[in-house]
């Protein structure tokens, strides 16, 4: 399954040894013995002229796995772009460019330390077209030319843009045969717009038109996530975190050896780095266990990319792009059970419980489908559901048509809403068999009031709310129980993760 020399590849074995089914896909006719390896990197990773100098040495010591790079705009750019819409909304789109100096001028900084001398003025103009552009739309924005959502996918577009030119210049200054692509050629969307779907079809042909006879000539292509365009040529935006979706499309649709997902941590760990300090690296997991992660809030990797990914039986490896050589994780689309059941523990705050109660409900049919209907109709995305004799309880992220909600559901039924909420999701594959994990779970964290409990419908995670003040401290302590406290005993006999680690490290 795995091409010979990837570094770190020996890992992904954890999960081959016992994989009972092949993939559905992992190859097609054309091009079958050129099987690219997709290398996405995050916005921290080109963040600046050390990083993107760290990124061309890390594409080109992979010279030869036929690199196809992908990546985000510089750190904090899209940030800055929203903002500059939002201002511009607000009637100041003269202010809004202003805001933008700083970013254009990290661009051009970065171009004079790496790029060579006669391609830093390529750099130069096209900041500049970029700033007349985004100039343009923005007026456009304060005088609602055009609807918002396409204004707003245009001038974001520019932060992947202008990496895309940046970085595919500074591969060339380091010697690399490397070309800039306008991803807006490969991807083809809905119109969605600031959340657009892709056409997978249309997506797979014009990625393979693009970059096929590229790869072929060993010619390095470098084009920015998050972005595409639908079948008229307007451009739209995968959804924030959506470089990683654009990984997967490409992947996809080239049959990559491996689509490897380059940030600013060593890989997918036990829980969220900024929460608990004594996180640590998975080395592998199912795509399923990564799903679940991914949707109930480790942002470490975008939900979606899951899918394109899984369908084609492609491993995504999580890798460290300030340390190249540490560990890292590889999800394949399964893996063997770990010896600790529990693999991670996300968590997501920002949440509302929304109680739905209804006399109605007790003993009639037809009731779930109306009232899904209008969570439908109002496009709100429903993600743990409990129900009972008289009521359907519901956590929803965004609430922003609550009240159009409330006002449809009026002559069904009685509706609640609790703010400030946070959802925590335990994942494992072993969660299936393993009894008595919820006891375990509810047991550490027995004075902390739990208001909703879901034994995913998949069986691989338990997922339950929480008031959002004690968030953290559950999800610490949880992570305490699970993972600390086992290897603290361990020490004394097989610390299952840590070694599983340390032997993915001395293979990596
Ligand atoms: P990039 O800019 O490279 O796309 P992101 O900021 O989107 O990076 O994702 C990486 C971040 O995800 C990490 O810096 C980390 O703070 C956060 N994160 C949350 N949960 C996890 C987890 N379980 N494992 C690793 N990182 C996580
Ligand atoms: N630049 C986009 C964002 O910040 C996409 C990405 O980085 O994945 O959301
Ligand atoms: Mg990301």
């Amino acid at each position: 399954m795995m091409p010979p020399g990837v570094p770190g590849n020996s890992s992904a074995e954890i999960g081959v040894a016992r994989l009972g089914r092949a993939p559905a896909s992992a190859g097609r006719d054309r091009m079958s013995e050129i099987k690219p390896l997709v290398m996405k990197f995050g916005g921290t990773s080109v963040e600046d002229a050390p990083a993107l100098a760290r990124v061309a040495e890390i594409v080109g010591a992979r010279k030869s796995q036929r690199p196809v790079v992908v990546v985000s705009a510089m750190s904090r750019v899209t940030d800055a772009l929203l903002a500059a819409v939002r201002a511009a909304e607000a009637g100041e789109p003269d202010e809004a460019l202003r805001s933008l100096s700083a970013h254009f001028a990290r661009h051009l900084d970065a171009a004079q330390s790496l790029v060579a001398a006669e391609e830093v003025s390529d750099i130069e103009r096209a900041v500049e077209d970029a700033r007349r552009e985004i100039a343009a739309l923005l007026r456009e924005v304060s005088l609602r030319a055009r609807p918002h959502a396409l204004l707003q996918d245009a001038v974001v577009s520019y932060g992947e843009r202008l990496s895309a030119t940046l970085l595919s210049a500074v591969l060339r200054g380091q010697g690399l045969d490397s070309r800039t692509v306008d991803a807006r050629l490969c991807v083809a969307t809905d119109d969605a717009h600031t959340c657009a779907t892709p056409l997978q079809d249309e997506t797979d042909g014009r990625t393979r038109a693009e970059l096929e006879p590229m790869i072929a000539k060993s010619v390095v292509p470098v084009l920015g996530g998050f972005i595409g365009s639908t079948l008229e040529g307007e451009t739209t935006t995968l959804g924030r975190g959506g470089s990683d979706y654009s990984a997967a499309l490409v992947g996809a649709a080239l049959a990559a050896s491996e689509i490897q997902i380059w940030t600013d941590v060593t890989g997918v760990l036990t829980a969220d780095p900024r929460v608990v300090k004594g996180a640590r690296t998975v080395p592998s997991m199912s795509y399923a266990e990564a799903a679940e992660l991914a949707y109930f809030g480790a942002k470490v990797l975008h939900p979606k990319t899951i899918l394109p990914a899984v369908v084609r039986g492609i491993p995504v490896r999580i890798c460290n792009s300030r340390e190249p050589e540490a560990l890292n994780t590889v999800i394949y689309f399964e893996t063997e059970l770990s010896p600790r059941t529990v693999k991670a523990i996300a968590h997501k705050t920002g949440v509302s419980v929304v109680h739905v109660t209804s006399a109605r409900m007790l003993g009639a049919f037809g009731f779930l489908r109306r009232l899904f209907e209008v969570f439908d109709r109002h496009r709100t995305i429903v993600d743990i559901v409990t129900t009972s004799e008289v009521s359907v309880s519901m956590s929803v992220e965004d609430t922003s048509a609550i009240a159009e909600i409330i006002a449809d559901l009026k002559p069904i039924a009685a509706v609640r809403v609790e703010p400030r909420r946070a959802i925590i999701c335990i994942v494992g594959e072993g969660l299936r068999w393993t009894p008595g994990v919820a006891g375990r779970v509810f047991s550490t964290i027995d004075d902390i009031n739990v208001l909703l409990i879901s034994q995913g419908a998949s069986n691989i995670n338990l997922t339950f709310v929480v008031e959002e003040d004690r968030a953290v401290e559950a999800v610490r302590r949880l992570h305490a129980a699970f993972f600390e406290e086992e290897e603290d005993a361990a020490d004394a006999g097989a610390g299952a993760v840590a070694a599983e680690a340390r032997g993915a490290s001395r293979r990596a």
